[in-house]
């Protein structure tokens, strides 16, 4: 049995990042309601994911 997905399941507080950098503290995650979340505040920035909802995991692919 596959071993649950650290980017898609369990509190969102746990979850793996999908990308950060290490030059700065930005990161993507995965929200609770499977949105793309990162930590700027609240889209400030152009490139924010923010909002994004995505209905696959990238990582293992499974429906959201
Ligand atoms: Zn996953």
């Amino acid at each position: 049995m596959e071993k649950d997905c650290q980017y898609c399941t369990g509190h969102s507080r746990d979850r793996k990042e999908l990308m950060y950098t290490q030059t700065s503290d930005y990161k993507i995650i995965i929200n609770r309601c499977n949105f793309l979340e990162d930590n700027l505040i609240g889209g400030s920035v152009p490139h924010s994911v923010y909002g994004i909802k995505i209905s696959y995991c990238p990582m293992c692919g499974r429906e959201l």
